[in-house]
């Protein structure tokens, strides 16, 4: 013991003291995964929410497609709509993967895989451009690269010996 004034740690025993510390941090580690799981799942309504919105113009814009020629405005706005939402989503994604702990909010729509659970060998996520490059909508969600691969080989096997002499 030391000469100090006494503080209210000195009426403890190590072990109260020592617990007391640990159940703080303790409470500190509960406080913090609670604020994240909060946080996620705002996240995730946010981004739900979002979707939904996309889709339903999505499929507004696929009627309204069918009558294009009547409905020549509609169609104008749900496209500047539906690139607008498109954009907003993507902030919403970016969000959700630059902060915090690792978010899983896109997965691979052929493949399933994710940020933390790439495929084998590694992939990353196509881009709108590649995607449409190899007749796919990118609407339809995130493709990975290695699915992208996976398209161009069976575009490939699909065409006539011929033609793949011909390729590059
Ligand atoms: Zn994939
Ligand atoms: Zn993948």
């Amino acid at each position: 013991m030391t000469d100090t004034a006494p503080t209210a740690f000195d009426k403890l025993d190590d072990a109260t003291a020592e617990a007391i510390l640990y159940g703080e941090a303790l409470d500190a580690v509960t406080a913090d995964r609670e604020r994240e799981t909060r946080r996620r799942a705002e996240l995730e309504a946010r981004l739900g929410w979002a979707w939904g919105r996309v889709e339903q113009l999505h499929r507004l814009l696929t009627v309204a497609e069918a009558a294009r020629d009547r409905y020549r405005h509609q169609v104008d706005l749900a496209d500047a709509e539906r690139a607008r939402l498109a954009e907003e989503l993507a902030a919403v994604r970016a969000a959700a993967n630059g902060a915090g702990p690792v978010i899983d909010l896109a997965a691979c729509r052929r493949c399933g895989c994710t940020e933390a659970r790439a495929c084998l060998g590694g992939c990353g996520w196509a881009t709108g451009a590649e995607q449409l490059a190899v007749g796919l909508d990118p609407m339809e969600g995130d493709l990975c690269t290695a699915c992208l691969q996976d398209r161009i080989r069976e575009r490939d096997r699909a065409r006539p010996w011929w033609q793949r002499m011909f390729r590059r």
